[in-house]
């Protein structure tokens, strides 16, 4: 066999490398102990004690499953660590709680998960951070957003709902430049298509509970990137904030991790096709898939994204009556939040809800997100239907 490093494929299945022993299980095993056995004048009772190589203790800390789904994400990410969180949230807002203190600055995509928009500016209300959101997609808004104080650049690519794209390794060369840190949530790309690590980002972010557990009946979040980094925030926003994932949904996700690189290409391909009979039909206005050579951003996803992942948003002209005809007459597609599921799921994010509850930000930002987007994005989740199946779903329902 060659030497060549395993592909993502392998390593979702493998990593990482362990001795075989003989009458050792295939499959992981869920270990649900809290505490494990210790000796006196081993590690004491407080975090502060904790050292890199300190063994299983307490399972706030770390235990044998978690260890393992951290080990795989680690090595699907090209990361030298990580560490979970019982919630996609609880890793975001692990990563800024550990990185911002009062009177530092984050600056944030203008478009991200609206659950991110509401923590930070709840920080920015109430631990004195400042923020500055901005249009990721254009690295000079960026460095322009920049103060003495900016610790941390936080985007997501492609981000939610519209699927705007940043370019990875050219926020990084902005973030080094002026001593702050990149953080790519990259829940929608997934390991498979892009390595936000490689680009040069600091930290990759994801929400556990779409692509990776993939089934749609787990919770999680991770956070990769280097050792001392994920040491301190497993030592702060883990021990001391407590968010832990447990031990069965660990399992779960290391579950619906094995089949992560045989379920993208599938999600990818349903998507070009509905992409292209949605953007065939008469009361849809416009469709943004990565994939699609439509995407103003195709040629960065061409090169960012080595799979365009299975989520799109369209817009529409008569768009809440749209929303109501949709969720009333949807029959395999299910009508609700989430995404990343085996099952297609279709929602409608209202344009201007979200910008009073989760984008409040300049006149200017909103502007361009209702040029984007319109009066609302809906938002689909491709699953692994037969895509004949789902399109004549959609075509029934559109009617
Ligand atoms: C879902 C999601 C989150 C939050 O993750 P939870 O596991 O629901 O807490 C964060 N970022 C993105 C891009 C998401 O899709």
């Amino acid at each position: 066999m060659s030497s060549r490093p395993p592909r993502p494929a392998t390593l979702a299945l493998h990593a990482p490398k362990r001795a075989r022993t003989i009458g050792a299980p295939v499959a992981p095993a869920i270990i649900s102990s809290n505490s494990f056995h210790s000796e006196f004048g081993g590690v004491g009772f407080s975090g502060a004690g904790m050292t890199k190589d300190t063994p299983a203790f307490y399972a706030r800390w770390g235990g044998p499953t978690v260890t393992l789904l951290e080990q795989r994400l680690a090595a699907l990410e090209g990361a030298q660590a990580c560490v979970c969180f019982g919630s996609g949230m609880a890793a975001i807002a692990g990563l800024f709680l550990t990185q911002l203190k009062a009177g530092d600055h984050l600056v944030l995509s203008d478009v991200c998960y609206a659950g991110v928009a509401e923590l930070a500016r709840d920080l920015a209300e109430r631990h004195a951070i400042t923020i500055s959101a901005v249009d990721t997609s254009d690295a000079e808004a960026v460095a322009s957003a920049f103060t003495p104080r900016t610790r941390l650049v936080h985007v997501e690519t492609p981000a939610n709902p519209t699927w705007r794209l940043a370019d990875i390794a050219r926020l990084g060369e902005v973030a080094h430049r002026r001593g702050a840190k990149l953080s790519v949530d990259s829940t929608v790309a997934t390991p498979i298509a892009t390595r936000p690590l490689a680009l040069g980002a600091d930290y990759v972010v994801h929400s556990l509970s779409k692509y990776l557990v993939g089934h749609g009946d787990a919770l999680g979040g991770a956070v990769a990137g280097g050792d001392d980094d994920i040491f301190a925030l497993r030592k702060q926003a883990l021990v001391h904030h407590g968010g832990v994932l447990n031990a069965h949904a660990a399992w779960l996700i290391l579950r619906g991790l094995e089949t992560l690189a045989a379920r993208m290409p599938i999600h990818e391909s349903n998507a070009r096709r509905i992409c292209a009979f949605l953007e065939g039909h008469s009361r849809v206005k416009r469709v943004y898939w990565p994939g699609s050579p439509s995407h103003p951003q195709h040629e960065l996803a061409k090169r960012q994204m080595s799979n365009f992942s299975g989520m799109l948003s369209f817009c529409a002209d008569d768009a809440d009556a749209l929303a109501d005809t949709l969720s009333a007459r949807l029959r395999l597609f299910t009508y609700t939040v989430s995404l990343g599921h085996t099952k297609s799921l279709l929602f409608y994010v209202p344009t201007e809800e979200l910008l009073a509850s989760s984008f409040v930000w300049s006149a200017q930002s909103n502007d361009a997100y209702r040029r984007w987007i319109g009066a609302g994005a809906f938002r689909v989740s491709v699953g692994l239907e037969d895509v004949e199946d789902l399109i004549a779903d959609l075509e029934q329902a559109l009617q």
